[in-house]
């Protein structure tokens, strides 16, 4: 299917910056309409002519509201707003229902299936673009909810909830295309000192520093989080356990090698820490929890074994 995206998504710079609407009516003139209007409010808008069509450019597009119509042929308003809000990725998108009927049952219906707002045609432009104004207010509310229930506060990088929920997606993916995945628990080495010796804030700098290094150690596609104190877990689709042990060894003697320069109580202190990693690769049945109780017992095998070490459970 050819995508009919309108003349204002051709991207330039300024525009990918651009709030984006996606607007889905089978009425050609309607989506005309729409797309001048909201143009000349300064939003980027893209147009489908379809159901069909709207959630292909939903899923490639980065979208910030649907205006959606009810009655359509092929698949129905109350179809795609479903498809919608039963997609994780999607829910968030505020979705504005535009139909012709006044009817209260369809207003109702359309509510109550997870519409955000429901406006009538021939809309009323500035009731439009206070209705759009308002769901991108509760979009950006809501956006901020979803980062903050999903990053570690104090490190910036992925807590235990987030980190386990992509860690999840990772592994049914890696399971899919057979392919091998390595997952690793870290634990710094006697952290406690750090806290006991130079207090409890620098502990925290201390701990804000050894995510930097390791996100910027890990690719853009392994999944790295912080799971409790001084602990951290890391995810790598598309390694075998040789592989991720070479990854592991060269963070640890990064990390090793690292120094923090502080000033404290007037003088500057060098500060290092050391870690110990436990990691395990994926075989046909494995499972997060699996994983998990492996690298484990790799880390604990690793701290056994002297610390500041990298150990594969076997
Ligand atoms: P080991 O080598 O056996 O891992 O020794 P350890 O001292 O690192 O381990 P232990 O579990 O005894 O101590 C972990 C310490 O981490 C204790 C706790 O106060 C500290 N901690 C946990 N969370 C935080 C935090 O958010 N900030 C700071 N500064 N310290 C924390
Ligand atoms: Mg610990
Ligand atoms: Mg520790």
């Amino acid at each position: 299917m050819d995508k009919i995206y309108s003349a204002s998504s051709i991207k330039n710079r300024d525009e990918q910056y651009k709030t984006t609407i996606l607007a889905i009516d089978d009425a050609k003139d309607i989506l005309a309409l729409l797309d001048s209007d909201l143009s000349a409010e300064g939003y980027r808008v893209l147009t489908a002519k379809s159901g069909s069509q709207g959630l292909e450019i939903l899923s490639a597009e980065d979208i910030d509201l649907v205006l959606l119509d009810i009655l359509m042929p092929e698949m129905s308003g109350p179809h795609v707003l479903r498809a919608i809000k039963q997609n994780k990725q999607s829910k968030i998108i505020p979705v504005i229902m535009l139909s012709a009927s006044e009817q209260s049952q369809d207003i109702v219906s359309a509510l109550d299936l997870g519409a955000d707002d429901y406006v009538t045609k021939p809309y009323i432009p500035e009731v439009l673009f206070a209705r759009i104004r308002t769901s991108l207010r509760h979009l950006e509310i809501n956006r901020e909810l979803e980062k903050m229930a999903s990053i570690d506060f104090l490190t910036g990088i992925n807590n235990r909830r987030q980190f386990y929920h992509l860690s999840n997606i990772a592994l049914n993916k890696n399971i899919r295309d057979q392919s091998s995945l390595t997952f690793g628990l870290m634990d710094i080495d006697y952290f406690k000192n750090v806290n006991d010796t130079y207090g409890h804030d620098v502990g925290d700098l201390v701990l804000a520093d050894f995510s930097k290094i390791l996100s910027e150690h890990f690719r853009g596609y392994d999944i790295i989080g912080r799971i409790g104190g001084e602990e951290f877990c890391i995810c790598l689709p598309d390694t075998n356990v040789s592989k991720g042990l070479q990854a592991c060894e060269r963070f640890r003697k990064a990390v090793s090698k690292n120094r923090m320069s502080l000033e404290l109580d007037g003088r500057m202190v060098d500060l290092s820490i050391k870690v110990s990693i436990g990691i395990t690769s994926t075989k046909q049945e494995s499972n997060l929890e699996l994983l998990i109780k492996q690298a484990d017992k790799a880390l604990y095998a690793a701290k056994n074994s002297g610390r500041n070490k990298v150990c594969e459970f076997k």
